[in-house]
């Protein structure tokens, strides 16, 4: 809920309405998910609030970490049962949170283990920002002066724009002001997506300058068709023109995720006409060697071949990097993420 609901539904148990601001401070500023600890409530209101208001949304069933602890994986046991994942990276002068939007994902990607299994279900505002405020825990629990996450990517497990106004609910808890949300950044929030144009525009037009992130992984329609299956609905010219319309309304640079697979999208061929698709527009295109997944017979691209691509590329003048990528070893890099408990 924002902070009217918030008052709204607390005024329903006739409290008053400055219970939902004090309850809001404590979860979102103080990340005090216990109410046995909101000393600034009286332990009846309490119990009511917590009752009536707070379901327990999601406990960590398996939490891995790797790179000396500054790559953490957890899986989450919704109240359904629904498993879904999130992976926090410390980068030392960022942390990054990549949450789920989704317990699966129905989008079928071959080459993303998400997508093997299907769509479960969409997730609520309340369990996208919950996996947020976690992180955020974990942040002041560093021994360092550090005390946020600063940066949310929309880049575990679903596609975003399928689950349209839960996240975009989410985006506006994390930048409200306290005590209605977290105060971050939207300039820190990036939402990748496979390419749905509708909601891409929708986006475009919330006024949110959130980072746009296009799954693209091939250059022509041909291609992209076998690596991502909504290609047949929205074709390759039509997703970038949807991401240049977003770049031209928000001012905000698009990222190209593209994943690098061998013998299949890797070929200087594809990088020189990758380059005539993206040159004079606001974009940087990211480049990510492919992630094992299971049953999956694709494997990362060699690295002369991909040093190659990323020349073509800057020597077409677009700006490109390639993702140093977290968490392999835990199953926790990009297009891992398979909720196994
Ligand atoms: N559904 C959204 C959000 C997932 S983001 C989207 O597709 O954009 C996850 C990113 O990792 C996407 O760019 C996805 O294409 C990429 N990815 C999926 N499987 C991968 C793999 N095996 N190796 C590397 N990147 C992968």
């Amino acid at each position: 809920m924002d902070l009217t609901g918030r008052r709204e539904a607390v005024g329903e148990l006739g409290l008053a309405a400055f219970r939902a601001d004090q309850v809001s401070r404590q979860w979102l500023s103080r990340l005090s998910f216990d109410p046995e600890d909101w000393t600034d409530v009286s332990p009846g209101d309490r119990t009511l609030i917590e009752q009536a208001l707070l379901p327990p949304l999601m406990d960590e069933v398996n939490h891995l970490a790797c790179d000396e602890d500054t790559t953490v994986k957890s899986v989450w046991r919704l109240h359904d049962g629904s498993l879904v994942e999130s992976v926090f990276m410390d980068y030392g002068d960022r942390v990054t949170m990549c949450v789920s939007s989704q317990a699966g994902c129905g989008m079928n990607c071959p080459f993303c283990a998400t997508g093997q299994a299907g769509l479960t279900r969409n997730l609520s505002t309340a369990e996208i920002v919950q996996q947020v405020l976690v992180g955020s825990r974990w942040v002041r629990d560093l021994p360092d002066s550090r005390t946020r996450v600063s940066n949310v990517v929309f880049m575990g497990m679903g596609e975003p724009l399928a689950n349209y106004a839960a996240v975009v609910a989410a985006i506006r808890r994390l930048i409200a002001a306290p005590p209605e949300g977290l105060g971050m950044s939207a300039r820190g929030i990036t939402v990748s997506t496979v390419g749905l144009v509708p909601r891409i525009d929708d986006l475009a037009d919330e006024g949110l300058p959130v980072r746009l992130a296009v799954s693209l992984h091939a250059p022509d329609d041909e291609l992209r068709d076998t690596l991502v299956p909504v290609n047949t609905r929205w074709r390759v010219s039509e997703v970038l023109d949807a991401a240049w319309r977003y770049a031209h309304s928000t001012g905000r640079r698009v990222s190209i995720e593209y994943a690098l697979i061998r013998d299949i999208n890797d070929q200087a061929e594809r990088a020189r006409m990758l380059v005539d698709l993206l040159r004079g527009h606001l974009v940087h295109v990211n480049l990510i060697p492919l992630n094992p997944t299971p049953g999956s017979i694709w494997t990362a691209s060699d690295p002369e071949v991909e040093r190659e691509f990323v020349r073509i590329l800057r020597e077409g003048g677009i700006s490109t990097t390639v993702r140093d990528t977290r968490g392999r070893e835990i199953d926790g890099a990009c297009g891992q993420l398979a909720a196994k408990s």
